[in-house]
C-alpha cells in the first residue's frame, strides 16, 4: 500500500471486531475500532494501547451506530483525524431473542435499529466519498441466522437477512467506481456471546456443524482481510457463508 488506508470497523472492540481489527492493522491498515455509548471512553482508550504496544496502528472511535447524526459525526471526525476511509466493515449487532408471540415492539425495534439501520446510518454518509475516490470496500456481517432463520429470532433473522438485500443493491450502484459491497454470513463463533450459551446447548450446536467444532473469530477475519485486498476486486454482491458447512445455500 502507498498510502495509509483506514479501516472503520463498527463493534470494533467486541468479540469478532477485535480479531477484525487485529487482522486488518497487522495487514498494514489504520483501523478505527468503533465503541457504543455503553462503553467507558477511557476503556477505550486502554484497549488501543495493546494494540500500539505491538506497532500497530489503531485507535478508538465512539459512535450510536442506531443514529445516522452519530454516524455522520464519527466519519468526519475519523476523515478529518484519521484520513480517508476505504473500508468500511458493519459489524455491530445485538440480540434481544424471543418468540414473535411474546415479542416487545422494543425488541423489535432494538434489534432492528442495531443491526439493519445502522448500515445505513453508517454506509450513506460514507458512500459518495468513496465514489469520489473511486475506490472503496463496504463489508456487512450477517449471520448464519439470516439465511435460514432462527426460533426466536424473527427481529435477528429479518435484520440480517435485511443487511444482505442492501448488499446487493448498493454493489450494482457502485461497481463501476471500483467499490465492493459484500456480506459475511458467520455460523456460530466462539465468542463470549455464544460461550455463555449453557454447555449442554452449546453441545447440542457443535452436533449439528459438519465440521465438528465452534469458528474461530480469527477466521472471520481473515476472510474480511482477503476481501479488503486488490485482487478481490471482482468479488462483489457475495454472500460468503463461515459455517463450517451447518448452512449451505
Ligand atoms: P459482540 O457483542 O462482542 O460485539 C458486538 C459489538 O456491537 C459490540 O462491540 C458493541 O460495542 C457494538 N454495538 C452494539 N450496540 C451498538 C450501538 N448502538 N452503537 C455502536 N456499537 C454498538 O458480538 P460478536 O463479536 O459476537 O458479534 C459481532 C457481529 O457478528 C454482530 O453483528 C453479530 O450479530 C454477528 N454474528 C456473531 C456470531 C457469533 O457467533 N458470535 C454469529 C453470526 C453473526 P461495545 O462493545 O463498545 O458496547
Amino acid at each position: 500500500m502507498s498510502k495509509t488506508v483506514v479501516a472503520l470497523v463498527t463493534g470494533g472492540m467486541g468479540g469478532i471486531g477485535s480479531a477484525i481489527t487485529l487482522k486488518l492493522a497487522q495487514q498494514g491498515y489504520r483501523v478505527v475500532a468503533t465503541y457504543s455509548p455503553s462503553r467507558d471512553p477511557l476503556q477505550a482508550a486502554q484497549w488501543t494501547e495493546q494494540f500500539r504496544e505491538q506497532g500497530l496502528d489503531v485507535h478508538a472511535a465512539p459512535v450510536d451506530v442506531t443514529s445516522l447524526e452519530s454516524c455522520q459525526s464519527c466519519i468526519e471526525m475519523v476523515e478529518s483525524d484519521f484520513g480517508d476511509i476505504g473500508v468500511l466493515i458493519n459489524n455491530a449487532g445485538i440480540t434481544k431473542d424471543g418468540r414473535l408471540a411474546k415479542m416487545s415492539s422494543d425488541n423489535w425495534q432494538a434489534v432492528i435499529d442495531t443491526n439493519l439501520n445502522s448500515v445505513f446510518n453508517m454506509t450513506q454518509p460514507l458512500i459518495n466519498r468513496m465514489v469520489e475516490r473511486q475506490s472503496g470496500r463496504v463489508i456487512n456481517i450477517s449471520s448464519i441466522n439470516g439465511q435460514k432463520g432462527q426460533f426466536g429470532q424473527t427481529n435477528y433473522s429479518a435484520a440480517k437477512a435485511g443487511m444482505h438485500g442492501f448488499t446487493m443493491a448498493l454493489a450494482q450502484e457502485v461497481a463501476a467506481k471500483g467499490i465492493t459491497v459484500n456480506t459475511i454470513s458467520p455460523g456460530y463463533i466462539a465468542t463470549e456471546m455464544v460461550m455463555a450459551v449453557p454447555e449442554k446447548i452449546r453441545e447440542q450446536i457443535i452436533a449439528g456443524i459438519p465440521v465438528g467444532r465452534l469458528g474461530k473469530p480469527e477466521e472471520i477475519a481473515e476472510t474480511i482481510a482477503w476481501l479488503c485486498n486488490d485482487n478481490a476486486g471482482f468479488v462483489t454482491g457475495s454472500n460468503i457463508a463461515i459455517n463450517g458447512g451447518q448452512h449451505m445455500q
